[in-house]
């Protein structure tokens, strides 16, 4: 598409006037207008390219305008664009089917939601239905949403504008060494002593009260941490020690984002629910979900799920979950996006910690990676916010668009992004690094 200045213009002062943006003051930002997208790039009115290390919200995993998956909602659209949960409806069925094929054994019914606030909502309330218990306890370190019990479910400072919340969550430390609760040196200490602090938590509440304990098995917005060797594990055996459900929100790790198709595959993990959303189309309709257990389905066999939604398995965003699902499968994006991080991101990432004292940590798998930028590698102390916005700017100018996160730079890009396009944001990071960095 050729430059539209004046259409940029136009679209920002809309904007301006109009919108009202997510986590934001208002007067203070000015979004740069996106014109168009294609693989791992998007670029603006101006004719600005930019390579995307962010994927939107974490969701575009198959990159911008996939023909296939473009064609997929549009051959939807001619079909027919909307039908009520109370009928059954082609893709709303294959959607279902083909998610529940990519959980582990036993986990074969999806309720779908618009997207992973929702997804939560109702994980959650099967949960408390299920066990008859109340409680559920949920990470310090974690983003679950912005509705009313995602948000008192989120433990991060995000949650802070929302309270007095939703009573029943109770909150705890989970792992990261890099900045240990338990001072904790090697990743097995951080583990056994994480889940002793658990473990604690739940004799203080009282795990008979507890419904369900609700964890990203990678944390994602709060610092792609990666669990030590042995944690989801314990978890999983804290709560079959107390008949408490563990519903793990795939939302941001899951479809292709770690290299799997849900992150807990790589500790051999099975949950009662899984919640998820983002990656499962790419975002290119409104969808999420969860995939239940038979056993706690069955709760629900003759006895009414008391929740639902106009658009639960809406067929334009059942669709493209399907074709998003058969491009991942027939592309190997999941084999692509852990190479990826084996052969590239990983290895090109810890080499600019040798290069830039600044990075004080470099952590990650597929391409779920983040750089922890420290003003002093001592005391560990976070670069201040004015020093992360001139290496956000240093990106930008040179036509790479990192995702900033405090003081982290989050390195999340498209799966579909090529070994070659991987190396070269890598090596404007580097430069970046270099120029506002020190
Ligand atoms: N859970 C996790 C782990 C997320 O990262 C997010 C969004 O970033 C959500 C839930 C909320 O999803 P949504 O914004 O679609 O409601």
């Amino acid at each position: 598409a050729s430059a539209d200045s004046a259409l940029g213009t136009r679209i920002r002062e809309l904007s301006r006037a109009h919108v009202f943006t997510s986590w934001s003051a208002q007067q203070e930002i000015d979004p740069v207008p996106i014109a168009g997208g294609k693989g791992a790039w998007f670029w603006d009115h101006d004719g600005r390219r930019f390579l995307d290390l962010t994927s939107q919200l974490v969701n575009v995993n198959l990159g911008y305008q996939h023909p296939r998956l473009t064609a997929a909602v549009q051959e939807a659209a001619g079909r027919i664009t909307t039908v009520a949960p109370s009928f059954a409806e082609q893709s709303r069925a294959e959607a279902a089917a083909a998610v529940a094929g990519l959980a582990p054994e036993g986990l074969d019914k999806v309720f779908f939601t618009n997207g992973g606030a929702e997804a939560n909502e109702n994980a959650v309330r099967m949960a408390r239905l299920h066990t008859g218990r109340s409680k559920v306890l949920a990470s310090y370190r974690s983003y679950h949403g912005a509705t009313a019990g995602a948000i008192a479910l989120t433990g991060e400072p995000r949650r802070w504008g929302s309270e007095p919340s939703v009573p029943g969550v109770v909150h705890f430390w989970g792992p990261y060494l890099y900045r240990s609760e338990f001072w904790a040196t090697t990743p097995e200490e951080e583990s056994e002593r994480a889940l002793t602090h658990l473990r604690h938590t739940l004799a203080a509440e009282g795990p008979q009260h507890v419904a369900a304990i609700i964890l990203e098995p990678v944390v994602g917005s709060n610092g792609i941490l990666v669990p030590p060797p042995g944690y989801l594990e314990g978890v999983r055996a804290l709560c079959d020690e107390h008949g408490i459900l563990l519903i793990l929100d795939e939302v941001m790790s899951g479809f292709g984002r770690t290299g799997a198709w849900f992150a807990a595959e790589h500790w051999g993990v099975r949950p009662d629910l899984i919640s998820f959303a983002k990656g499962v189309n790419s975002g290119y309709v409104p969808l999420g979900g969860v995939v239940i257990s038979a056993e706690v389905a069955a709760t629900f066999d003759h006895t009414p799920y008391p929740g639902g939604l106009t658009y639960s398995g809406h067929a334009l965003a059942t669709a493209s979950a399907v074709a998003a699902i058969g491009i991942m499968q027939d592309e190997g994006t999941i084999e692509h996006a852990a190479a990826l991080g084996e052969q590239t991101l990983g290895p090109q990432l810890r080499a600019l910690a040798e290069r830039h004292e600044v990075v004080g940590d470099v952590r990650g798998l597929g391409v779920f990676w983040a750089l922890e930028l420290v003003a002093d590698r001592t005391t560990r102390e976070p670069l201040p916010a004015d020093r992360m916005k001139a290496v956000q700017q240093a990106c930008v100018a040179r036509g790479v668009w990192p995702l900033v996160m405090g003081n982290r730079v989050h390195v999340v890009p498209p799966c579909v992004i090529t070994h070659e396009e991987a190396a070269q944001a890598v090596a404007l990071l580097d430069e970046a690094l270099a120029e506002a960095g020190r």
